[in-house]
């Protein structure tokens, strides 16, 4: 037999392997044996030195022909049979959209933030303005110009951790009433603000204190605003907290800020004003601090006291939560012990 004869042979064989090839791992075996230096055509092309001046180009390109071929086979085929195996792989991969799916564990707010949002919803809704200011503060802002001036016996009152001599974690929400006075444009109208933050003291924490609590300080200053307006509004924040039914009494107290200054007690919620153990027995429950803002603390942010005034008041929502719950000891609302503050559940 001619090599001519033999690589005809050698062709038709390659070609009903390549098509009987059922899958990739079969075509690759076809092609190192045929294609491959120990195979066939290359044992035929090495006998082509035997050849005579010529036979040998029109042998080589035969062989040539014949090699192109069955690499063309075998890569079509093996495009064929790679397609194939995706689909079987897809077909075996299909998504059933009836099946239920894994349960994800949906998470809430917690139970501070839930009472500061419901605050802060409210008072959105009369009108106020928000401003979250920053928990790092100037000195300036959280004492001197809320009339607590560098030796003023209150500033005891309140253990400070300083950042800087002049720079302080704020011990009140109260440093943005000097920063929005200051800001307000009091030809557009009153200035009316509510803002909720983190506060810090420095006080050994237990069941009544923590060294990082919450505070909402809300303020109103404009024209003719009297103590009238403040019973008001606290009359509606108690109502809504706490039911609808509850009053608001004030009592004279102390604050640098205000004066006059006054401590607001609502009807104790538990026993609608009979007395308990809740109230101590009195029917009231003290909720929040508030008063007159200090001419002072206008005239410091460049706010005339003979032309406008107002009322201010801040409320600690941790107290709030504390009331409403029944919880003794505040330090539970820190710990994130999820199985305390999943009882909260807002949609509950
Ligand atoms: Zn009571």
């Amino acid at each position: 037999m001619g090599l001519k004869d033999k690589l005809t042979q050698l062709r038709d064989e390659g070609m009903a392997e390549i098509r009987n090839s059922k899958d990739l791992q079969k075509i690759n075996e076809v092609r190192v044996k045929m294609l491959g230096k120990k195979g066939p055509i290359t044992s035929v092309l090495r006998g082509m030195k035997e050849l005579s001046a010529e036979e040998r180009p029109v042998v080589g390109k035969f062989a040539n022909k014949v090699r192109d071929e069955l690499t063309t086979a075998i890569e079509d085929r093996r495009a064929e049979l790679e397609q194939a195996e995706l689909d079987a792989q897809l077909a075996e991969e299909k998504l059933d959209v009836t099946l239920p799916g894994t349960p994800v564990a949906q998470g809430q707010s917690h139970v501070i933030q839930q009472i500061i949002d419901q605050v802060v919803d409210l008072f959105v809704s009369m009108g106020y303005e928000v401003a979250v200011g920053d928990e790092v503060e100037q000195e300036v802002y959280n004492f001197e110009k809320l009339n607590l001036p560098k030796d003023h016996p209150a500033r005891d009152m309140q253990d400070t951790f300083y950042v800087t001599p002049t720079v302080l974690m704020r011990t009140q929400t109260s440093p943005m009433q000097a920063r929005m006075l200051e800001k307000h444009d009091f030809s557009q109208g009153p200035l009316k603000m509510i803002s909720p933050g983190k506060v810090y003291r420095r006080d050994t924490d237990d069941a009544t204190h923590s060294h990082q609590f919450n505070q909402i300080e809300g303020m109103v200053v404009g024209k003719h605003i009297t103590m009238a307006d403040l019973k008001g509004t606290l009359e509606v924040v108690a109502q809504s907290l706490f039911g609808d039914k509850l009053q608001v009494r004030l009592r004279p107290s102390y604050f640098p800020f205000t004066e006059p200054s006054v401590e607001a007690d609502i009807t104790c919620f538990n026993c609608m004003g009979k007395g308990c153990a809740i109230c101590k027995h009195t029917g009231w429950i003290e909720v929040l601090g508030a008063g007159m803002v200090h001419p002072n603390v206008l005239k410091m942010s460049g706010v005339d006291p003979e032309e406008y005034g107002g009322f201010a008041f801040g409320l600690g929502p941790d107290r709030f939560a504390m009331l409403k719950y029944g919880v003794d000891d505040i330090r539970n609302f820190y710990q994130n012990d999820v199985r305390f503050l999943n009882q909260f559940d807002e949609k509950g």
